[in-house]
C-alpha cells in the first residue's frame, strides 16, 4: 500500500480470523471438503491474503471465475489445487498447464482442445466436467453427458479429477428446482459407474446448496458468499453461524449548516425542510459505493444510523445529520459495525435493489484494504 493510499481515511477492513472462522463453521455443517471460492478479488476481500489466510487454515481447493486469477495465486505461492470455473477460451489452455490449474471442460469440444494442448505440452491435463442441469450457461446437457463422460474417461490426455454442475435458485430454500437439478446431476454422474470407471469428486453446492439442502453436498462443496458471512438471498436462511468478515469505513471530511430549501449534491434532487448539519464523506461511487444509495441509504456515525441525502458523487457523499454534532475525522460507518448500530450488506443491498454480491464484488482497488 502506497503511504498516500495508507493515509486515505476510507478503508475495507477485513477480518481474516472471522473468515476462518466462518471456512470453520461451514466445515462442520457439510462434513465433506470445501472449495473456497475467491473469484472477483475474494468478493472484494482481496484474493492473495484471503487465499493466503484459508490454505493456512486447510481448506482444500480453490474456485476462481478465470485463468489470470488462478495464475495470481500461484505467483503468490499458493499451493493447493486450484479449479478455474469459467468457460475456457482455447488459446489459454497452454496457461493452465503451465500453472497447474484444474481446467472446467464444458463440451466434447473443449476437451479435445485441452487434449491438444495436453498433447503438445507433454503434461496431462486436471479436468473437471461441466454439466448443465439447468442454468444454460455452460455445460452438456444432463440428458446428452453419457458420450461427453465417454470421451473424458477414454482421454489420454485428460485426468479427470471432477464432474459438477451450478445451481441456479439453491438462494431459495423453498425452490423445488434444485431437487430437479440435482436429479438430472445424479443421473450424469451414473455414466462413471455404467462405464466401469472411477467416480471422480462429485460437486454441486454453492452457498445456496451449503445453506438449504444437505443432499447437495456431495464429495466437496463450492461456497462464495456465505464463506464471507453474508447470505445469498433475502430468502435465505442463516443455517449456519458465519459472520460478516468485511467492514467499510471512512472520516467525515467536511461540516457545514445548510439553510432550508438549499439543495445538496448533482440534480438538486433533495433540500432540507429546515437548516440543518450536514457532513460530507469521502467515498463515491468511484469506489463502487452504489449511486443507487442515493437519498436512500444510511450510515453509522457516533453509533447512530444518518440519511445520505442527495446523490452519491463520484468521489463523495453528503449525509444529514439534523441536529447532531459530528466533527472532522470523525469515524463514519458504511457497513459493519459502531457500537451498538450495525450495517450489513444484505441490509444495503435491499435498500438500493442490488444483491448482495454486487455491493462486496463492486469495491474496487482504489479502496485500501487493511487485515
Ligand atoms: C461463483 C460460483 C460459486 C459460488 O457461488 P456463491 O453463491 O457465492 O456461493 C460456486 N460455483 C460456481 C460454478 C460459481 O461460479
Amino acid at each position: 500500500m502506497s503511504v498516500a493510499s495508507a493515509q486515505r481515511p476510507t478503508r475495507i477492513l477485513v477480518d481474516l480470523d472471522r473468515l476462518a472462522g466462518n471456512l470453520e463453521a461451514i466445515r462442520a455443517h457439510v462434513r465433506v471438503p470445501v472449495m473456497a471460492i475467491v473469484k472477483a478479488n475474494a468478493y472484494g476481500h482481496g484474493l492473495v491474503p484471503v487465499a493466503r489466510r484459508l490454505e493456512a487454515c486447510g481448506v482444500d481447493r480453490f474456485g476462481v471465475a478465470f485463468l489470470e486469477e488462478g495464475v495470481a495465486l500461484r505467483r503468490a505461492g499458493v499451493r493447493a489445487p486450484i479449479l478455474v470455473l469459467g468457460g475456457i477460451y482455447g488459446p489459454q489452455v497452454a496457461q493452465f498447464l503451465a500453472h497447474d490449474l484444474e481446467i472446467t471442460v464444458s463440451s466434447v469440444d473443449k476437451l479435445r482442445q485441452v487434449e491438444a494442448a495436453a498433447e503438445s505440452a507433454g503434461r496431462r491435463a486436471a479436468v473437471h466436467l461441466k454439466i448443465d442441469t439447468g442454468m444454460e450457461r455452460i455445460g452438456v446437457h444432463h440428458d446428452s453427458a453419457g458420450p461427453f463422460v465417454e470421451a473424458a474417461v477414454a482421454s489420454r490426455w485428460c485426468e479427470v479429477k471432477g464432474i459438477y454442475s451450478h445451481l441456479a435458485c439453491a438462494d431459495d430454500p423453498a425452490s423445488p428446482m434444485t431437487a430437479v437439478q440435482l436429479a438430472r446431476f445424479l443421473d450424469a454422474c451414473a455414466h462413471f459407474d455404467r462405464l466401469g470407471a472411477p467416480m471422480p469428486l462429485r460437486h454441486l453446492a454453492n452457498s445456496g446448496g451449503v445453506l438449504h439442502f444437505p443432499e447437495t453436498h456431495l464429495d466437496l462443496v463450492r461456497p462464495g458468499i456465505v464463506l464471507y458471512g453474508v447470505l445469498p438471498a433475502p430468502a435465505s436462511r442463516p443455517t449456519i453461524p458465519v459472520r460478516p468478515a468485511l467492514s467499510l469505513v471512512s472520516r467525515v471530511v467536511y461540516f457545514k449548516v445548510v439553510r432550508a430549501g438549499r439543495p445538496v449534491s448533482y440534480g438538486a434532487t433533495w433540500a432540507p425542510p429546515a437548516d440543518t448539519r450536514v457532513v460530507t464523506v469521502p467515498i463515491g461511487y468511484g469506489d463502487g459505493f452504489p449511486r443507487a444509495l442515493s437519498s436512500r441509504g444510511r450510515v453509522l456515525i457516533g453509533g447512530r444510523a444518518y440519511p445520505i441525502v442527495g446523490r452519491v458523487c463520484m468521489d463523495q457523499f453528503m449525509v444529514d445529520i439534523g441536529s447532531d454534532s459530528a466533527w472532522n475525522e470523525d469515524e463514519v460507518v458504511l457497513i459493519g459495525r459502531q457500537g451498538e448500530a450495525e450495517i450489513r450488506v444484505e441490509a444495503l443491498a435491499e435498500t438500493a435493489g442490488l444483491i448482495p454480491y454486487e455491493i462486496l464484488v463492486g469495491l474496487n482497488e482504489r479502496v485500501p484494504r487493511e487485515y
